[in-house]
């Protein structure tokens, strides 16, 4: 049998029900891991096709096709949307107002429904198993890690680990699949919170007070100057304060100023490094001035890495399938976006990938989370075919 053109056509036979389940799921954006109308939908879906699907964690889901006592491979879809007011025209828009796919999750739900169908019809072929992950919170930063914390990766343990993420408005022919290199594509990202705490008072007396806006102006000129001192010129790190509030009144010298930020590092030991510098040059220079500094740091989320020797196997894998519909990101591309999928990709190899879904010379120009934003649909059968041949492929050569 040629199987990359079986794959291919029983996908395309697919395009019904992919662009069925995905306009529903359109329909329907829910935020967060809040999202019980899209788990059950896809519990439901994975039930007719004769799974189990297993609750893992607040709001994921997973499923298992194949021979149990072999490799398993995951491939992941994230199902959550974002906080906008649809404006696309789509005739199958948003229902919820204040809430949009935006970022074609509900496209990554419906492809691996799709390939859920394709690798259960085709489960003879499969030399291992395949975990599917559906996971929710992925905009919020939280549905990955708390899946990971419930133990996603093992029972049965996890070998390697795959995803699409399709991409609109990207100047690339629509259906392109692109697979990067090994290295680290999204940075590290974390947030800080920062309060100092000084004596407030009359703006007429400063001398009985302890102001903590003077402090937090030179614990702001601190931070941009000696990271600029400190930071290895080719080792990637972003500090930026987005925020600094102090004070109600004109004349009142307020208790406390705040400020808030986010840190962008290529990996988990420079987040680290400087997670301590800030904390040192915030209580050394606030302590200058008398203030009390306390700095928080929530929301870690870890450089997402592409394995090297998973990326190049996938690369084959996808050519073989798709031909020049599949290409090789030069290089791995640096750049302080993120994916939670970051926390999957810190424990076992994986490769994150992209599907090209509509550009703006075909009429797609806006990208990812713009409330106009549209995806082509044409692009569905293409991932629902490259999970499937995916995890067919590399369970044959991982045994
Ligand atoms: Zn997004
Ligand atoms: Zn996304």
């Amino acid at each position: 049998m040629d199987t990359p053109k079986s794959i291919l056509q029983q996908a395309m036979a697919l395009k019904t029900d992919l662009v069925k389940w995905r306009e529903t799921l359109h329909r329907h954006p829910e935020l967060g891991l809040d999202t019980p109308w899209t788990q059950r939908f896809v519990a439901d879906r994975l039930t007719e096709m004769g799974y189990t699907p297993k609750k893992v964690g607040a709001a994921g889901y997973t499923a298992l096709v194949g021979k149990p006592g072999g490799k398993v491979l995951l491939l992941r879809a994230d199902m959550d949307a974002l906080p906008l007011d649809e404006v696309s025209g789509e005739p199958f828009s948003s229902e919820c107002p204040g809430r949009m796919h935006a970022c074609g999750h509900d496209m990554h739900t419906a492809m691996l429904l799709g390939a859920a169908k394709l690798l259960k019809d085709n489960e003879s072929l499969l030399e291992g198993q395949v975990k599917l992950m559906f996971q929710s919170g992925e905009e919020i930063g939280e549905g990955a890690r708390d899946m990971v914390e419930h133990g996603v990766l093992e029972d049965p343990h996890v070998d390697a680990a795959e995803m699409i993420h399709v991409a609109a408005g990207a100047p690339f022919p629509s259906g392109l699949v692109l697979i990067p290199q090994g290295g680290t594509g999204a940075s590290a990202s974390c947030r800080f919170r920062m309060v100092v705490t000084g004596k407030g008072g009359h703006g007429a007396m400063p001398a009985n007070c302890i102001d903590p806006i003077t402090a937090i102006c030179h614990i702001h000129c601190g931070i941009e100057e000696i990271f600029a001192r400190e930071a290895e010129l080719c080792d990637f790190l972003a500090i930026s304060v987005g925020t600094i509030h102090a004070g109600d009144a004109h004349n009142i010298i307020p208790n406390t100023a705040e400020m808030s930020g986010t840190i962008r590092t290529m990996s988990l030991e420079k987040m680290a490094w400087a997670q301590k510098r800030l904390t040192e040059i915030a209580q050394g220079i606030g302590g200058a001035y008398r203030t009390q500094v306390e700095v928080i740091y929530e929301k870690l989320l870890p450089p997402l890495i592409a394995d090297t020797e998973t990326a190049d196997c996938v690369g084959k894998y996808m050519q073989e399938l798709l031909g020049p519909g599949a290409m090789r990101v030069p290089s791995s591309t640096k750049g302080g976006g993120s994916e939670d999928f970051a926390h999957v990709s810190v424990k076992v190899p994986s490769v994150p990938m992209f599907l090209a879904a509509g550009n703006s010379k075909e009429g797609y120009e806006h990208p990812a989370h713009h409330p106009a934003v549209r995806f082509d649909e044409n692009a569905l059968p293409i991932g629902a075919a490259a999970h499937t041949y995916m995890a067919i492929r590399w369970l044959q050569e991982h045994k």
